[in-house]
């Protein structure tokens, strides 16, 4: 079971999809999906991998 990452509710992998950053994340729904389209920077926080702000 895969976790959307916008609404935060369990979905089926396979069926609305988008892969960002090499990973797949999986929708409830077509808005869900949209949403994170625009912005999936917003969606997904790398946790622990905070970069460094120098170069
Ligand atoms: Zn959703």
């Amino acid at each position: 079971m895969a976790k959307d990452p916008v609404c935060g509710m369990g979905v089926k992998e396979g069926q609305i999809c988008s892969t960002y950053e090499d990973k797949k994340y999986c929708f409830c729904s077509k808005t869900c999906k949209e949403s994170f389209d625009k912005d999936p920077a917003k969606y997904v926080k790398s946790e622990g991998k905070k970069k460094s702000g120098c170069c």
